[in-house]
């Protein structure tokens, strides 16, 4: 029979968040022990909306719910400026952190593998968890090749903290694998207003547009001589991460390093 894995989710009010309390309540593997909250210290999650039958501890802190509890995996979807410690902190006391959390900096992943790799515990940060956006990066990775002119456009809802997006940014991570650095546009190019051509990866624009209405959104435009390629990927809800998050949490205590990027694993 396989072990059943137990987790405290972080950020459990968020969009995200209350689409993984689902996933975690509808898995039959997994156990939800408590969640990580920036407030409710104390109160049970089914003292909260949305989660009458959850009757889960909140925790503000997360060192304290690691102490009072038994936790394989920590799952967290809080705010850019947290995830990092909130991975360091999970380290600390041998839990296996899933995380969707956006925001880390290259510098940041060199970090927090090097950690992981020195505790000898598995890490997995997605910038995008779900299993079309990865389509779409792999997709645009192998269009780089071939057509080297390109602009990322990343739309999202207005409530998002960092821009441009980790999708956007791991995308053109992925491209500048096999691309080589080209500044693009006319030689001469100026900007009469500031930011109107996007930020620069390597040559690479990339615009980010927040709107209300929208969910998660990209498009990976291709230029060559008389022909434009456009890769597109929509995420329409929140439900569109979750096979991904579920996939993460059975793969995090497999492994014994960080992973960055659901793609890694998907193979
Ligand atoms: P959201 O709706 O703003 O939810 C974030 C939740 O985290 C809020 O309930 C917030 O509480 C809580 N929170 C903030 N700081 C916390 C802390 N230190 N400890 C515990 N909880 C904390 O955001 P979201 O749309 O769910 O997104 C969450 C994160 O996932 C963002 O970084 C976003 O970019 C990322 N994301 C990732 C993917 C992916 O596929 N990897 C997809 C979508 C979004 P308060 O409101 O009280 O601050």
């Amino acid at each position: 029979m396989e072990k059943t894995v137990n987790i405290v989710i972080a950020g459990p009010r968020g969009n995200m968040g209350r689409e993984a309390v689902k996933l975690v309540e509808n898995t039959a593997t997994f156990n939800l022990v408590a969640v990580v909250d920036s407030k409710h210290e104390g109160k049970k999650l089914s003292d909260l909306d949305n989660f009458p039958t959850v009757h889960v501890p909140i925790f503000i802190n997360m060192e304290t719910c690691f102490q009072e509890h038994d936790v394989d995996v920590l799952i967290d979807l809080t705010a850019p400026q947290f995830g990092k410690k909130h991975m360091e902190i999970a380290f600390q006391y041998g839990v296996s952190p899933v995380v969707g959390t956006t925001g880390f900096t290259e510098e940041d992943i060199v970090e927090l593998r090097q950690l992981a790799e020195t505790k000898g515990i598995g890490a997995i940060i997605a910038p995008n968890f779900a299993i079309g956006a990865i389509l779409m990066m792999k997709f645009s990775q192998l269009a780089a090749k071939y057509m080297a002119d390109v602009e990322i456009i990343e739309r999202h809802h207005d409530r998002k903290l960092d821009a441009p997006s980790g999708t956007a940014l791991k995308t053109a991570q992925l491209i500048s694998e096999v691309r080589d650095e080209k500044k693009q546009g006319h030689e001469d190019e100026t900007e009469e207003l500031a930011g109107a051509r996007g930020g620069d990866i390597e040559g690479m624009r990339i615009h980010s547009v927040r709107l209300p209405g929208l969910v998660a959104h990209q498009e990976v435009i291709f230029g060559g001589e008389g022909q434009t390629l456009t890769i597109r990927h929509d995420s329409i809800n929140r439900a569109s991460f979750m096979p991904g998050v579920k996939l993460a949490v059975e793969t995090v205590l497999k492994i014994d390093t960080l992973v960055y990027g659901l793609e890694q694993i998907i193979e």
